[in-house]
């Protein structure tokens, strides 16, 4: 595979899927999710996380909610023990 300038438009975060319940992008399990964040933040993505996806079929990744940022929530009651 030829590596040219990475896009946002052509992201490589490995096999991936719209949730079919609310559309958001799904991985397989946590490795998959962790790698695709790996690779976000190589983009310039913030740090996503990731979290069971509501169909309960893989993961959900998404940007750490405003309430996290700001402390209200610990990142383990995000994270919980895929910390
Ligand atoms: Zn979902």
């Amino acid at each position: 595979m030829v590596h040219k300038a990475r896009s946002h438009s052509t992201p490589n975060y490995g096999k991936w899927w719209r949730c079919e319940e609310c559309a958001k992008r799904t991985f397989a399990d946590k490795a998959a999710a962790k790698r695709a964040i790996r690779e976000m933040r190589r983009d310039g993505e913030p740090v996503m996380h990731h979290y069971a996806a509501c169909s309960g079929n893989g993961r959900h990744v998404g940007h750490i909610p405003e309430n996290v940022r700001r402390g209200y929530v610990t990142r383990a009651d995000v994270y919980g023990a895929a910390a």
